[in-house]
């Protein structure tokens, strides 16, 4: 068995979707980045990597290629799930805390938690989702911006 640990964060600003592992929320504001700015799918897939140990996902699908300018974030994903199962890994788990001021994550936690789950082909119980606050202060706190923490834990498959 192996764990990994991933992290991001992504500015928020207006005119944008916001994505949260996969998932649509009705925001007047939306992340930043190059990709969709998934800052749950990035730090999911930099958990698979690291538990892997295949490195991060700017060197796996760097931002300077403009094959991943708008890209849907589920493709790193999928091309990272690609990449264990042929080296023979499988995930057993991931747990994934979510940081933004706003909007309220409570609501949603669950769809997320169950999309995730879709994304990763395990049991909405092998996934987890939690939702804080950045308690009003640091550029989460003044909802400038959501981070995102996910740790996975893989398995050798038989
Ligand atoms: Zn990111």
């Amino acid at each position: 068995m192996r764990v990994g640990m991933g992290h991001d964060t992504h500015r928020l600003a207006e005119g944008r979707p916001l994505l949260l592992g996969g998932v649509r929320i009705e925001h007047a504001r939306g992340l930043v980045g190059h990709s969709d700015a998934d800052v749950v799918l990035h730090a999911v897939t930099d958990a698979l990597l690291g538990a892997a140990g295949l490195g991060d996902i700017g060197d796996a699908f760097p931002d300077t290629d403009p094959a991943y300018r708008g890209c849907d974030s589920r493709v790193f994903l999928d091309a990272t799930l690609a990449r264990l199962e042929g080296a023979g890994w499988r995930v057993v788990n991931v747990d994934v805390t979510i940081f933004a001021q706003e909007p309220k994550l409570g609501p949603v936690k669950d769809r997320i938690r169950r999309h995730l789950a879709e994304l990763l082909r395990l049991d909405a119980g092998a996934v987890n989702v939690k939702a804080k606050t950045g308690e009003g202060v640091g550029h989460i706190g003044r909802g400038e911006a959501i981070g995102c923490q996910a740790v996975a834990l893989i398995e050798a498959r038989e």
